[in-house]
């Protein structure tokens, strides 16, 4: 009987899960997939690790089916392929873990408690990341479960890299800089070592270019400072969201467009980014592929705030020796990681084009003081590891 951790990435419109076997050193993937299309047209897929189809359902058009609904049919398509499993656990993603949370948690009724009071700070993506926890504990109680934080590596930021300049009242509040995308930073420090030990104990900016975009500067794997802020709208341009905005601009939209909350929120995370400036998408390969001028505005404006973003975060680390790209963008386009090295050149990267197109894992030249860095992210793997070490981790012994 193999020990299996089932791995849980629920967002407004999709539950994504992988399921890891225990068995080794790390930890192996089994089968992953998804329910996507909640609401509207909901479909299901599962795949091993292969590849290969296991499992498939649609619904057909306006049936209901919400996250409950999703996860009582991936509860029953685990059991009916549960022959020489055992499920011992269940990690989520949760986006949110406050000033709190600086390590994974083992969920309890109290800490579900705890993590909805963030539920104001991301609404978009809290309640959704909860919801199945909640559903996992009615329908399997005896499942231990563990919440894992994209907030968490970035707790160990020094605090003035997580301030705003607002008055002590409003900061006491908690609205304070979080930075997100943490457990994939979290996963590239963790592999790092065996990639390049001097970027893995030096000041390395990560990159993490895909649908969400954003930069973490790294100090011997730990993070300092990143792009994204209170809220995951923040730092460079990405698909749908505008990134950095002066904030008299949403003053601006509310007394002379007189646009409420609603809209706006609308306006920054759904109609902005590459899709709002291209007015054509969000999705890079599409604009790589156009021949519209404004598709190259919106690739021009992402690569110029990399750029920008890249001096800052040297800055903040106080020098630079590596660079690393993950992600959608970061880990398949070759042109992109181009431009944006190119611009680096005068922090000292040597871009070797050569092993850039290559699909090599290093695309500096040798010799070239800042390093450049290809290294594909795995923001479950990370989950399950974590699911793992909580579920084994041993209770305190008590004193006699
Ligand atoms: P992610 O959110 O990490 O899945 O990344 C999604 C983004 O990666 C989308 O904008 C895709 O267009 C982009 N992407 C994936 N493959 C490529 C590629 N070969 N070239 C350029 N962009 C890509």
């Amino acid at each position: 009987m193999t020990d299996v951790i089932l791995v849980l990435n629920a967002g407004s419109s999709s539950i994504k899960f992988s399921l890891f076997a225990t068995a080794g050193e790390d930890l192996k993937l089994v089968a992953r997939g998804q329910a996507e299309g909640l609401y509207t047209a909901p479909r299901f897929v599962a795949k091993d690790d292969a590849g290969a189809v296991v499992g498939e359902r649609t619904w057909g058009d306006g049936v209901a089916l919400g996250h409950e609904g999703a996860l009582d049919h991936l509860v029953e398509f685990l059991r009916s392929r549960s022959e020489g499993y055992k499920l011992v656990g269940a990690g989520h993603r949760v986006v949110h873990g406050g000033r709190e949370y600086s390590q994974p948690a083992r969920v309890s009724e109290q800490l579900l408690t705890a993590l909805e009071k963030y539920i104001p700070l991301a609404p978009l993506h809290q309640p959704h990341n909860l919801a199945p926890i909640r559903v996992l504990m009615t329908r399997a109680p005896e499942l231990p479960q563990v919440a894992c934080f994209d907030t968490a590596f970035h707790r160990a930021q020094p605090p003035v890299a997580q301030a705003f300049a607002l008055p002590k009242s409003i900061t006491d509040r908690g609205v304070v800089r979080y930075g997100f995308h943490g457990l994939s930073y979290e996963y590239i420090a963790s592999v790092l070592p065996k990639v390049d030990p001097v970027a893995a104990a030096g000041r390395t900016v990560v990159l993490h270019l895909g649908n969400g975009s954003s930069m973490c500067g790294m100090s011997a794997g730990r993070s300092m400072a990143s792009t994204m802020g209170f809220t995951a709208v923040d730092g460079l341009p990405m698909g749908t969201r505008c990134g950095n905005l002066d904030p008299g601009v949403i003053l601006y939209l509310m007394d002379e467009l007189k646009m409420d909350v609603r809209a706006i929120e609308k306006l920054i995370y759904q109609q902005s980014g590459l899709l709002g400036v291209s007015g054509i998408s969000s999705d890079m390969r599409v604009l790589l592929e156009s021949r519209e001028a404004s598709a190259k505005a919106a690739i021009d404006l992402y690569v110029y705030r990399i750029g920008r973003e890249l001096g800052s975060l040297a800055a903040a680390l106080g020098g630079l020796d590596a660079v690393v790209f993950t992600a959608g963008i970061g880990e398949n386009s070759a042109e992109l990681r181009a431009r944006i090295c190119a611009d680096a050149a005068w922090l000292g990267l040597e871009f070797d084009a050569e092993a850039n197109r290559g699909k090599s894992q290093r695309i500096s030249r040798a010799g070239s003081r800042v390093s450049a860095l290809v290294v594909p992210t795995n923001e479950e793997l990370m989950i399950a590891r974590h699911t793992r070490a909580v579920l084994t981790a041993r209770a305190p012994a008590r004193a006699p």
